[in-house]
């Protein structure tokens, strides 16, 4: 079984994307990381973002298997992220890798910006997350605090309005919802009624499809 699930910045798209994993006995895939190593190894050897040329290396000497997740969550590597990731070349050398994993057995979940659209067009079931900007920055905020990292929810908010904008905006892959997705918005639900709202989507779907 393959799980989609996308959305904006902050939506919760990877507690949901592990914890569904971990329910279904499935392999879990944020591919937010990828770009965001894509991102760090440019700025680590003193590059642009934007540098094509670059970027484009970067992608394509990546090793997935070893990522620093706790420095890549870095609020200073969001943007960065947001930037590689709007380069076609980028996302061209990423793509084997990402439906590798999502077709080894038994399955997996993948959560991003366009896995239901254009990683995994024909996953078992697609969610696209949501909850309004306001309730994302405050989480991701909380989130940073109980890190240690103090980054007010202004800046996270602006960060995130920044990042939906172009992620949305850009002509390569852009962030929408499938038409064949669940819309799970958590505006109003804690992560555990996110969770379980999920898990019911998952269910009824392969009960539609008659593998219930
Ligand atoms: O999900 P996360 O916030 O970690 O992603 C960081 C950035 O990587 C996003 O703002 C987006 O620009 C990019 N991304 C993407 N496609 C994906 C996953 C992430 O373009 N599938």
């Amino acid at each position: 079984m393959i799980i989609a699930i996308d959305g904006p910045a902050a939506s919760g798209k990877g507690t949901l994307g592990n914890r569904l994993a971990a329910h279904f006995g499935l392999r879990h895939l944020d591919t937010g990381l990828i770009y965001r190593s894509v991102a760090k190894a440019v700025l680590d050897a003193g590059g642009h973002p934007g540098d094509v040329v670059a970027a484009a290396a970067a992608a394509k000497s990546l090793d997935p298997s070893h990522f620093d997740e706790v420095a890549l969550k870095a609020h200073s590597i969001s943007e960065a992220a947001s930037v590689v990731s709007a380069i076609p070349a980028v996302r061209e050398a990423l793509l084997a890798f990402q439906r590798e994993f999502a077709a080894r057995p038994p399955g997996a979940v993948l959560d991003g910006r366009d896995i239901g659209t254009v990683i995994c067009p024909d996953a078992d079931v697609k969610i696209y997350v949501t909850a309004t900007p306001e309730v994302r920055a405050r989480r991701r905020a909380a989130e940073y605090k109980a890190q240690g990292r103090s980054i007010g929810e202004a800046e996270v908010l602006a960060d995130i309005l920044n990042r939906d904008r172009r992620d949305q905006s850009r002509t390569i892959a852009p962030l929408r919802q499938a038409p064949d997705a669940h819309l799970l918005d958590t505006t109003h639900l804690d992560i555990d009624a996110a969770i379980r709202a999920a898990i019911h989507i998952v269910e009824a779907s392969r009960a539609g499809r008659g593998r219930g």
